[in-house]
Parts: structure tokens; sequence; C-alpha cells
């Protein structure tokens, strides 16, 4: 029974599990945007894997491409030998991409992890550059690893890398809650002011680092997209100092933010773009592109075993041809500006919702403490245990809905770039009525 598989898990896995706990649920089913747990009851899927199924569970565009692999008799796994399924991925991959940053780029394929991309991208560019250090952002995200080039041992396949890097951490255009007391374009344009101040200044304690890493919108920091111009702004101060850009698109990509790519907003070129989650079309894969003059790798420099697999390219290819022939980044865009704009609507009979925030299908909302005093933006204290309250809520009314931010407190919509009007309007009934309920 459903119970006995909980219960089993919480005893053999590792506490370290968090899914598992907020929504105790077995699912045995799912299509599109619903899963069906052993229950039988339904419910509808704002978290998509942490934002990994653009086209939902099991589109039929995605399982028709892994069964013709399966059927084709081709290798499944072949660590990084050539093969069409991977040659037909890049191709997919590279005509997505806007033309400035993907004309003449390299792609690598790494460990199928967000992390393990980010990983990647960073020693590139450590190795490009031969600095150490990098530049990274107050609530950003980019994975969990740590550590195990530091422990292997034969140094003839450790590519030298400079040692002992520091990151250094700026402040992020987060417009609610400001790090500079001042909200909005105002607070962000602080922000780039800051960021250039501190490279220029000789005593500001910044090394030349080996890159900067940013996501154009941050999503598990909170659904906080950053304005455009302090993207370019990010762009221009790295260019004019030589610092390499790496945008992680792990979270942002394949249509999510209302365009193929986050960078597509703004129009900034990086780098290096990391790469993962809806890239594989719901199975592992994670690459890093980058522009070809960090190219500085030899054979060898950087491997592992899980380089590519061949369902997930498969999956990863009908994926991203199919969200660019049916238009679904713009549409994206068009449902993810209603559902803001009623949820912004919503925050103004329920003062428990203290901002909304969206770009896309990537939408924020983060429940404040009515009763508490605003600060000088106007945003007041954060409220988690409401936050968890109101997660608890919508799973009791059919919803399943993902918190983050750097309080807990936000409510994380990332529902399929697939989702119905229909679907749309359910899934804020529900929540509307979850907040409503657990706030009162
Ligand atoms: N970068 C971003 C922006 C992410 O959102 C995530 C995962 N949520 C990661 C990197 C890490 O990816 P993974 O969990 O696959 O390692």
């Amino acid at each position: 029974s459903a119970s006995a598989v909980l219960r089993r898990q919480r005893l053999r896995e590792s506490a370290a599990r968090t899914y598992a706990r907020s929504f105790p649920i077995v699912p045995v089913r799912a299509s599109g945007m619903t899963v069906e747990g052993a229950d039988g009851r339904r419910y509808l899927d704002c978290l998509s894997g942490a934002g990994t199924l653009a086209l939902g569970h099991n589109h039929p565009v995605v399982l028709a491409a892994i069964r013709r692999t399966l059927d084709s008799g081709a290798p499944l796994h072949l660590l990084d030998l050539a093969t069409a399924e991977k040659d037909d991925f890049t191709t997919a991959l590279f005509e997505s991409l806007p033309p400035a940053f993907a004309d003449g780029a390299r792609v690598h394929f790494c460990g199928p992890a967000g992390t393990d991309a980010v990983e990647a991208a960073l020693k590139l560019m450590q190795t490009a550059t031969g600095r150490s250090g990098a530049l990274a952002f107050t609530g950003a995200y980019h994975g969990m690893t740590a550590g195990s080039l530091a422990l292997t041992g034969n140094v003839a396949v450790k590519e030298p890398l400079p040692g002992g890097g520091e990151v250094v951490r700026l402040p992020y255009p987060y417009g609610y809650r400001c790090p500079f007391g001042v909200g909005g374009e105002a607070g962000a344009e602080l922000s780039a002011t800051y960021v250039e101040r501190l490279l220029d200044d000789p005593a500001g304690g910044v090394v030349p680092p080996a890159a900067m890493v940013l996501e154009a919108v941050q999503g598990e920091g909170g659904v906080v997209p950053a304005p455009d111009d302090w993207l370019r702004a990010m762009r221009r101060i790295t260019a004019e100092r030589r610092i390499p850009l790496i945008v992680d698109e792990v979270q942002t990509g394949v249509g999510r933010t209302g365009a193929m790519w986050a960078v597509e907003h703004s129009g900034i070129v990086p780098d290096a773009m990391v790469l993962s989650k809806a890239i594989g079309g719901s199975l592992p894969l994670a690459v890093v592109v980058y522009r070809e003059e960090y190219d500085g790798w030899r054979p060898g420099a950087h491997t592992g075993t899980f380089r590519g697999n061949t369902l997930a390219m498969a999956a990863g290819a009908a994926t991203l041809r199919h969200v660019a022939a049916n238009g679904l980044a713009e549409r994206a865009a068009v449902v993810g500006d209603r559902m803001v704009e009623r949820l912004r609507a919503l925050a103004g009979e329920l003062p428990a919702i203290g901002d909304v925030r969206g770009r896309g299908l990537m939408i924020g909302v983060e429940l404040v403490d009515p009763a508490a005093e605003p600060d000088a933006c106007g945003a007041r204290p954060a409220a988690p245990e409401l936050a968890v309250r109101v997660r608890e809520a919508c799973l009791a009314r059919g919803l399943i809905v993902e918190l983050g931010g750097r309080h807990d407190a936000v409510l994380r919509l990332l529902p399929p770039l697939t989702i119905t009007d229909e679907q749309a309007a359910a899934v804020l009934d529900r929540l509307a009525d979850a907040i409503a309920a657990a706030a009162a």
C-alpha cells in the first residue's frame, strides 16, 4: 500500500529527502500536468520536477522519441562516443540558442545534473583564464556538489588549476527585499554601480576571478527576475574587465521564462551557458555551451561516466523541437502574464501576499505577515510558517506547489508550458482558496 511505501522509504532512505516530506503521496501515473496518487487522487503539478518538465509528464512526443530510440537498437550508454542521437541533439540545441551565442560555440556534455554543468563551466573558465575564484550573487542557487576533484589522486588526469579561489558575493537586484533599501529598477541600478565600483576599488579585496556566474531569473532564490538593464550592465562590466560571464539557465531554459532562453529578454551574449533540467526532456542530461575562445581543454581534461545518455538526448531533442515548433515559449509568456495579473489582483484581497513576481511560467508569490510593519521598501517580514500551511492546503486541494526563497516563504509556480487555460484557472482558484484558508 501507499502508506507502506512511504514508511519503508522513510526508514531506508537518507534523512536529507525533502520532497517526500512535503508531499506525502505515492504517484503511480502522470500525464501532462496531472499526477495521480496511489489513492486515486489527482493533483495539478506546479513543481514539474523543479522545472524539468517543459512539456509536462509523459508527453506523447517525448514518449515517441524514447520508444523510437529503444526500438532502433541504438546503444543506450556510450560514454562520449559519437552517435547519431548526440549529433541530432546538438543540432536541435544549437538551432534553439541565440545565433549570436551559438555561432562557433562549443558544447561539452558533462555529468547529468545541473551541478555537474556548473562545475564544468567553472573549471573551464579557470583553465581559460588561469584564475581562480568567482563572482556570484546573493540568493543564487547553482547546485550541491563540493570537492571530488580534490580527492582524485592521479595528477596526470587532473587539469592543473589555480587553487584557493574565493567566491565574492554580490547583491542580486531583488526589488522587493532590496539590498540597498531602494526598490525596483533604482535598486538594480545601485547594485550595478556597487558591483562596478567594488571591482575597480584597489582595496576592494576582489582578486580577478575566473568568472561571474548568474541566473537571469533566480529560481530557488525565490523567483526573482533580474531587470534586463541590470543584466546588460553585468555583461558590460564583465566584458570590460575580461571576466567570463557564465549564465546558469538550468531552470530558466527551454521556454520557461517566455523565451526559449532567458538571455533573449535582455539580449546579452554570455561566454558560457549552463543547461540541464528540461533539455533532457525529463531524463537526466546536462551540458555547458561556451564561446570557442574558451576552448582551452586538452583531451581528457574533464571527463565522467555519464555524458549524454542516448535516451535523454533523443527525449531532449524532441522537447527542444516541440517547444520551438509550437511556440510554447510565447504561450508561456501569455499565460504567465495572465496568471501574474490575476495573482496581483488577488494580492489586493489577501494581505498575506506581499509580492507577486514572474517571467513566463516561472512565477513566485511571496507570503508575508500582514500584521507586521513594512520596511523602507514596503516589504513586510516573510511568513515561512504560513507558506508551509499554504503548501499543505494546496496539496489538500489537489495542487502541488513548492516553496523557495531566502525565508522559504515564496510559493513557486513552475507549471508545464503546455498548461491549458482551464488548468491555469484551476491552479489559481485552488491557490487562492488555499491561501485564504491558511491565512485565516
Ligand atoms: N542551477 C540552477 C539555476 C538550479 O535551479 C539548479 C537546481 N534547482 C541547479 C543549478 C542544480 O541542478 P541539479 O539539482 O540538477 O544539480
